[in-house]
């Protein structure tokens, strides 16, 4: 299975596929009240061709509520959805599945008054498209012209493009909501350039086979090494927030998620099998691009049945304290995103945890599993090294080793050497 696939384009409908329109009895810009208000947009047919004929889904994700409002009836929307794919259809242009939401939480209509999930900026909409046409959220892209398009895509962990320009007052009020779209593009067809260019692209630090995450809760931690430019991820626990005593749980990890780009693993605590899915899908909903649950591998098995929910729900997992080859086995097997091997753990049992960490990566090879391996439980920089030659994908540094990674004897010797060679040459250097 190729890791940067497309499965799908999730894409906003009115002012990305169709124009707005300017309502002048009620002076408001809304989607189309009538069947013959609806008119595409320059290219979106030769764009949404692009898609299919490269075998991406094209799902349309909308909120509708002109029909909780009273501004047209559900069989208007109908006949509209009907003639937004003829139009298509004649471009040789079609959509995988049209999508909904008909709420609104204050609709003068009874039968649509709901707080639902399915309401942009939630992801529901998108989650139950992704459910029901076989696709991963986290392989696919929302476009849209809207600040909930992009909350609602970022929820469901997928890549967001805004349609826009840069330093638009949309893209102000992004900044302020601290929401950044991954692209911005003028239309629909750039954006799908990016989809068809970006699809084969990695992230940083994605291209390589061995990562570095920094293991900490600790803000001052996270700046300090950040700008190395070594850090593509971060981890904690339970003990990490014990050494933070007194910070709040949820401010902290926001603020972890404002500093770090990549993946942030945060354990769940509960023990109970509906409580720690209850707990992971709100920590997930922080910003499930990023977030990923830690769950303990139970010896009951309930870590892995909670792993192979979650996985279902598109929801990144980190089965941990893993201290054998045939519990990471079962994590790959289960859906787990990252297996956390415990260095010096299987040490301390009596075992030899290069072997341990040898054996998973080659069955997770060999398996062609999408599971990768992080070994943490790292007490000095040589367990580093051991870790990430004897095969993990990425290793779990604490600062308190990190920090003492660059630093080699003989390299201070030297550079001391060179600097006393450069100050007798300036002494003697011809004036
Ligand atoms: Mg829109
Ligand atoms: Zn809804």
């Amino acid at each position: 299975m190729q890791p940067n696939r497309v499965d799908a384009v999730f894409l906003d409908r009115d002012g990305v596929i169709n124009e707005l329109i300017f309502h002048e009895e009620s002076g408001v810009i809304d989607s189309p009240f009538t069947v013959g208000q609806l008119k595409l947009l320059p290219r979106v047919g030769a764009a949404i061709k692009l898609l299919n004929d490269n075998n991406i889904k094209v799902i349309v994700v909308s909120n509708q509520p002109g029909v909780a409002r009273d501004h047209f009836t559900e069989a208007i929307l109908e006949e509209t959805t009907d003639k937004l794919k003829d139009e298509l259809a004649a471009q040789g242009a079609r959509l995988d599945g049209v999508y909904y939401c008909l709420h609104h939480p204050e609709a003068p209509n009874p039968k649509y008054l709901k707080i639902c999930d399915c309401r942009k900026p939630k992801p529901g909409l998108i989650l139950t498209a992704a459910r029901e046409l076989a696709v991963d959220p986290g392989h696919s892209y929302i476009v849209g012209d809207n600040l909930s398009d992009i909350k609602a895509g970022k929820a469901a962990g997928c890549k967001t493009i805004l349609l826009g320009k840069p330093k638009c007052e949309l893209c102000q009020l992004m900044e302020s909501e601290n929401v950044r779209p991954d692209h911005i593009a003028v239309n629909l067809y750039e954006a799908v350039q990016i989809v068809l260019t970006n699809g084969d692209m990695l992230t940083k630090g994605g291209k390589s086979k061995m990562e570095m995450f920094l293991d900490t809760a600790s803000l001052e931690e996270i700046k300090a090494i950040l700008p190395w430019g070594v850090i593509t991820g971060l981890t904690t626990n339970q003990k990490i927030f014990l050494a933070e005593k007194g910070c709040n749980f949820r401010q902290r990890v926001q603020g972890i998620l404002s500093l770090i780009e990549g993946p942030v693993s945060v354990e769940v605590t509960s023990s109970s099998l509906n409580e720690l899915i209850r707990e992971a899908r709100e920590f997930a909903s922080w910003d499930n691009s990023k977030i990923v649950i830690k769950v303990p591998m139970f010896g009951d098995g309930r870590g892995l049945h909670a792993a192979s929910l979650l996985d279902k729900e598109g929801i990144k997992t980190n089965v941990t304290a893993l201290m054998s080859t045939r519990q990471v086995w079962l994590a790959a097997r289960a859906g787990a995103t990252f297996a956390s091997i415990f260095f010096n753990r299987v040490k301390d049992h009596g075992d030899d945890p290069e072997k341990v960490v040898a054996e998973s990566r080659s069955l997770i090879d060999r398996g062609n599993f999408k599971t990768k391996i992080i070994v943490g439980s790292i007490r000095k920089p040589e367990d580093v090294m051991q870790a990430a030659l004897a095969g993990a994908h990425i290793v779990t540094i604490p600062y308190k080793i990190l920090k003492q990674m660059p630093l080699h004897p003989k390299t201070e010797e030297t550079i001391a050497e060179f600097d006393r060679a450069w100050e007798e040459f300036k002494k003697a250097e011809a004036k």
